[in-house]
């Protein structure tokens, strides 16, 4: 198409986007989260650069700014007008540059052929708030200043056409015009780029001086920790409180006893306690007893020599001499028979154990970790489990944190497995959508990190590669939990269409000639009818207190009255 006059299709697709969602202090345009913030404290913010980067850097980071939204933008309109018409779809962009209030765009030009890598597009923009701002703070300019924005029509319009698209102000009404201008097409056809391709690109002297401020960051944290712990992901009270126990008991050899829910991650724990400690190089070695046949826990454990019972043909050493000089990890505890329980307190008072049908004993040095998610005590009062070796396992208990006691770490975790499960199935994401990351702090994760581990490779599986995780990859059950939370604010929407209800509406009124006394009166009749007589019901329906209801009833008989006198 071309020169033609082009018309934007009605934005109510766009609006129903926008939720207010007022009671948890959110916005969202579909599933990114939004801020209403005043222009003046972004005009603000804006002056700051300037003042502080100067012009040239304060220019690139605007620009790269409004590209981010740009390229955010264009992910919505395919989503939303795909089935559309390739202008249309295209509209989605300044429609909402209009709809997020940034400035007023008139389609001028557009000529777009996306298979074959064609675009030219002129746009004119009026009330544009950059300009404005501009103008208020440093007076009339001579060159164009509408960074933000140009860099949002360069962003929006590459990500939707699948190359780079330089947007450039050819006039600005910061530059004394009765609008600003604004031209663009792939960036190969602009003979002077090069001018403007620089404020596009990450790398420039501030972002090396923050490279740098983060590598001494990163030094000094590194220094104050000394040790890496591998998939231990955490920084929120609970996990830090817990980190430091386990921190503590690694310089000992004391026995630890990690309990917690299923799916908390104790193993985690016990593998970096096994770390951090001076053990670090000897072996580790994890046993789940609840996985074990009962005839089976005390050779698998301890050992075995031939001849020990039909079918030990070899002699096989058990678990804890493949873990001497290193860690074992007893997980599920609470399900190891009785005999073998006899045999563990032996090996942690004596540090001795003894092969089945051996009668040597043979020393080992094992740091063991237990670890369990059932109650010990109550175990112990029914007989299930020896008081001995309870007090002797119990001497170091380390509680490990549900997830939802530590739901600030989830946005850690959560893009650490993003990236783990990504890297497995050869995928690379450009992150989580904001929606679905609140949806994955606020659930309830009853089956704790090994939940939101499988959700999150789930995700990995059906999101798109190089695209973004969004809500309903992740699973069913969680977007129906936010559907439900998100029902708490039904009222949020972005209301265009009881505008237009309301519109109808008074076409009909108008139309049918009635005064407004009389429209009043019949509404109240009909409340009351509705109502079955019940006053305080009637007056419910009306949005009314009772006395409202009874003075407005009393009022318009009086009316009535007089009229018929
Ligand atoms: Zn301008």
């Amino acid at each position: 198409m071309k020169n033609t006059k082009h018309r934007y299709p009605h934005n109510a697709d766009l609006r129903k986007l926008i939720r207010f969602s007022a009671e948890d202090g959110t916005i969202w345009l579909a599933e990114h989260r939004m801020l209403l913030l005043h222009a003046a404290a972004l005009g603000g913010l804006r002056k700051e650069l300037l003042n502080s980067v100067g012009h040239e850097q304060a220019r690139r980071i605007l620009t790269r700014m409004g590209y981010v939204s740009g390229t955010r933008d264009a992910e919505l309109a395919k989503k939303i007008r795909g089935h559309q018409s390739i202008t249309d779809a295209f509209f989605v962009g300044p429609q909402l540059h209009m709809l997020e209030g940034s400035v007023c765009v008139t389609p001028v030009r557009l000529d777009m052929d996306i298979s074959a890598g064609k675009f030219f597009g002129e746009f004119r923009w009026e009330n544009s708030w950059e300009a404005e701002a501009h103008v208020k703070e440093f007076g009339p300019q001579s060159e164009p200043v509408c960074w933000m924005l140009i860099g949002y029509a360069s962003g929006y319009t590459s990500a939707f056409v699948g190359r780079f698209v330089l947007f450039k102000e050819v006039e600005c009404v910061a530059c004394g015009t009765s609008h600003c201008t604004i031209v663009g097409k792939p960036v190969e056809e602009w003979p002077d780029a090069d001018r403007y391709t620089p404020y596009y690109e990450s790398d420039s002297i501030v972002s090396k001086l923050l490279e740098l401020r983060t590598e001494v960051d990163v030094l000094r944290s590194s220094l104050e920790q000394q040790y890496q712990v591998k998939n231990l992901v955490g920084d929120s009270p609970a996990f830090r409180r817990t980190y430091n126990l386990v921190a503590k008991a690694a310089s000992t050899n004391v026995t630890v006893l990690l309990t917690g829910e299923t799916g908390v991650g104790k193993e985690r724990f016990a593998r970096a306690l096994h770390d951090l400690s001076s053990r670090r190089d000897g072996p580790f070695v994890a046993v789940n007893c609840a996985a074990l046949p009962d005839d089976l826990v005390e050779s698998e454990l301890f050992g075995v020599e031939k001849g020990a019972f039909t079918g030990a043909h070899a002699s096989r050493a058990g678990k804890f001499e493949r873990a001497d000089g290193g860690t074992i990890f007893l997980d599920e505890i609470g399900d190891m028979p009785l005999p073998a329980q006899a045999k563990l307190l032996r090996v942690l008072q004596e540090g001795e154990i003894e092969r089945l049908g051996d009668d040597r004993t043979r020393r080992v040095n094992v740091r063991v970790v237990a670890a369990t998610n059932a109650d010990l005590e109550a175990a112990v009062k029914t007989g299930r489990f020896r008081s001995d070796l309870y007090y002797r396992l119990n001497v170091y208990p380390i509680a490990v944190p549900p997830l939802r006691e530590r739901a600030a770490d989830i946005p850690a975790m959560a893009v650490a497995m993003l990236e783990r499960f990504g890297t497995l199935h050869g995928k690379r994401f450009a992150g989580i959508t904001d929606k679905a990351m609140q949806a994955l702090k606020r659930f309830p994760w009853p089956g704790n990190v090994r939940e939101l581990e499988n959700m999150i490779e789930r995700g990995v599986i059906l999101a798109a590669n190089e695209g973004w995780v969004e809500l309903d990859h992740l699973s069913p059950c969680l977007e129906s939990f936010a559907r439900l939370e998100a029902g708490i604010s039904e009222l949020g929407g972005l209301e265009e269409k009881r505008s237009v209800d309301q519109s109808r509406l008074c076409d009909a009124i108008l139309a049918s000639g009635c005064s407004l006394e009389k429209i009043e009166s019949m509404l109240l009749d009909e409340a009351v009818q509705r109502a079955g007589g019940n006053l305080a019901g009637a007056a419910r329906l009306l949005g009314l207190s009772r006395p409202q209801l009874s003075y407005r009833l009393k009022r318009n008989q009086n009316s009535r009255d007089h009229l018929e006198a």
